[in-house]
């Protein structure tokens, strides 16, 4: 298994629940490509209906079952599509019946219904429609999936870069990789390989001789601080920039943009993107332009043949065994909302090469086997709840750690209501290899002010169990989060971060790099 994003984690806890031998190497962190650079939208499969019918039916049908399998991670606040006067009317009368063709629910609205849903719409919106959206932790989600799969026998590992393949005789014989901090060599014999290394699937297969047909295309978003509205509003109008506002945890999401790439490479947002997302979402909901910046970040989309908002949001399964490898199989396109799916079908088609009759589990198997945080001991109640949704199978093990380590209770990042102790807890796992790794699992430096005032809470917990240098360690992570940042700077804020800065690079001599392309 190569990726370590939800499709590649799905993979693996598939695979491993059929009683498969898997590994599965992810050459950063878990969740470090589009997985974790999306809006984190579980969607009702209502904004495809008129577009990609196919991909609208999957989204419905698998935002359901993850609501049931995946429950922890999702917040069931439900969403709505809305027009406003300048919107084609006649994509507002296709709009109904594609959503009942798809299988999509979507119940009409009263202008006054939708406002009393959603009291922050703008005056003038025209049609409004409700639809089964919700809000999905994607870091939790995949992570989630990691930790099953883990549990069902399968060996995960990250930080692990594929470099090449050996091919003899129409079969991939050995898999050559490397891990990325260290340097350190290893090779692997496997019986089949799955590529699902997201928009890099490309690059992988042509390590196997492989030319494989797809697209990449870049998608910003923008970070508010709070809430401006109660569940995800939607503009009611064919795909284009700037058409989704998503609630998350204690902020809401604004995207996104489609840039076609010619290959996957770093990206970073750009001012204008944040301020055309920032345009857009306020014609709809106009707190938009009075809310806070927290952040800006960019995914890049792993897209089937065509190009931007052109191509199906469907997904492909290729058996390579017609291109002349036997035991290759690279799963492509799809969406977050559809990685169980895509998995399933990925773990079908590797049975087959195995001539395995094993049937897939996760259709009726939860990640999670008992939702309840009663019996999570030594934290308060009000860590629970928050334990429950972002550690879904571990969150037993992060409680009792807070509990039992010296100052395991103690609050450490006030943004995020993150305690010491679930630092401590990750810092001391293998996977921990950069304070970003404690980010994504904690949610700690996510909140408004950027791992401002935690950042030296991450490092204290991470230097002690690490022999990479420090100073290092904290410049990587407020350079990352300083990427993040610049692009939604103005007026007061911007003011208050060229103090910050000052005071870091200045004072305490730390070298952040510039996020600016
Ligand atoms: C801007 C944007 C917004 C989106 N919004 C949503 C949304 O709201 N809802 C939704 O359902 N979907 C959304 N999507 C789509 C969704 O995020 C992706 O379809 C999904 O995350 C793809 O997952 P993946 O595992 O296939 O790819 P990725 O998450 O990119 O994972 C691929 C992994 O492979 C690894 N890799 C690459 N090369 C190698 C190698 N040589 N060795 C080892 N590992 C390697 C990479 O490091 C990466 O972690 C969005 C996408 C974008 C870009």
């Amino acid at each position: 298994m190569i990726g370590g994003g939800a499709t590649g984690a799905g993979v693996a806890r598939d695979l491993a629940l059929r009683g498969i031998e898997v590994l599965m190497l992810e050459r950063g962190d878990f969740c470090a490509g589009a997985s974790g650079g999306n809006h984190g939208m579980l969607h009702s499969g209502a904004r495809y209906a008129v577009t990609d019918p196919v991909s609208a039916r999957e989204c419905a049908e698998e935002g359901r079952a993850l609501r049931r399998l995946a429950s922890f991670c999702i917040e069931d606040c439900g969403g709505m599509f809305v027009s406003l006067p300048q919107d084609d009317p006649g994509h507002t009368a296709r709009f109904e019946k594609a959503c009942r063709a798809a299988g999509v629910a979507c119940q009409p609205l009263t202008v006054q219904e939708a406002r009393a849903k959603e009291p922050g719409l703008a005056g003038d919106v025209v049609n409004a429609f409700a639809v089964e959206d919700a809000s999905v932790d994607p870091f939790s989600l995949v992570m989630g999936n990691v930790e099953s799969a883990r549990e069902a026998g399968a060996k995960v590992l990250n930080y692990k870069v594929v470099q090449s393949f050996r091919v003899w005789r129409h079969r991939v014989e050995e898999v050559m990789f490397m891990d990325a901090i260290t340097g350190e060599a290893e090779r692997v014999k496997p019986e089949v390989v799955v590529n699902a290394s997201g928009a890099w699937a490309g690059e992988v297969a042509s390590l196997a001789g492989l030319r494989i047909a797809m697209s990449v295309d870049k998608g910003s978003m923008v970070v508010l601080d709070g809430r401006i509205c109660n569940g995800l509003v939607n503009r009611l109008r064919p795909p284009s920039d700037g058409d989704i506002v998503v609630p998350n945890h204690s902020a809401s999401i604004l995207g996104t943009t489609s840039s076609p790439m010619a290959r996957p490479g770093p990206v970073c947002t750009t001012r204008e993107e944040v301020q055309s997302l920032v345009r857009e979402a306020s014609f709809v909901l106009p707190r938009a332009s009075q809310a806070r910046g927290v952040r800006a970040y960019s995914g890049i989309r792993p897209l089937l043949a065509s190009t931007g908002r052109k191509a199906s949001r469907g997904f492909q399964i290729i058996e390579h065994s017609s291109h002349g490898v036997e035991n290759m199989i690279s799963v492509i396109g799809g969406k977050l909302t559809t990685y169980r799916l895509m998995a399933e079908r990925a773990g079908d088609a590797v049975c087959k090469v195995l001539g395995s009759s094993a049937s897939c589990r996760t259709r009726s198997e939860p990640i999670v086997s008992d939702g309840h945080e009663d019996h999570l001991e030594g934290v308060l109640q009000i860590h629970r709840r928050r334990m429950l949704s972002k550690y879904g199978p571990t969150r037993a093990k992060v409680a009792e750690a807070c509990a039992r380590r010296p100052r395991g209770t103690e609050l450490a990042c006030s943004c995020e209501q993150v305690l010491q102790g679930e630092l401590d807890h990750f810092a001391s796992h293998p996977d921990v290899r950069a304070l970003g790794d404690l980010t994504r699992r904690t949610r700690a430096g996510m909140g408004y002010c950027q791992g401002g005032l935690c950042a030296l809470s991450l490092l204290s917990s991470l230097a002690q169990r690490t022999d990479q240098d420090p100073q290092r360690l904290l410049e990587d992570y407020l350079s990352e989060r300083w990427k993040g940042l610049w692009p939604v700077l103005e007026g007061e804020q911007l003011r208050q971060e060229v103090m910050k800065r000052y005071l870091l690079t200045g004072t305490y001599h730390l070298r952040i790099r510039e996020g600016a392309p």
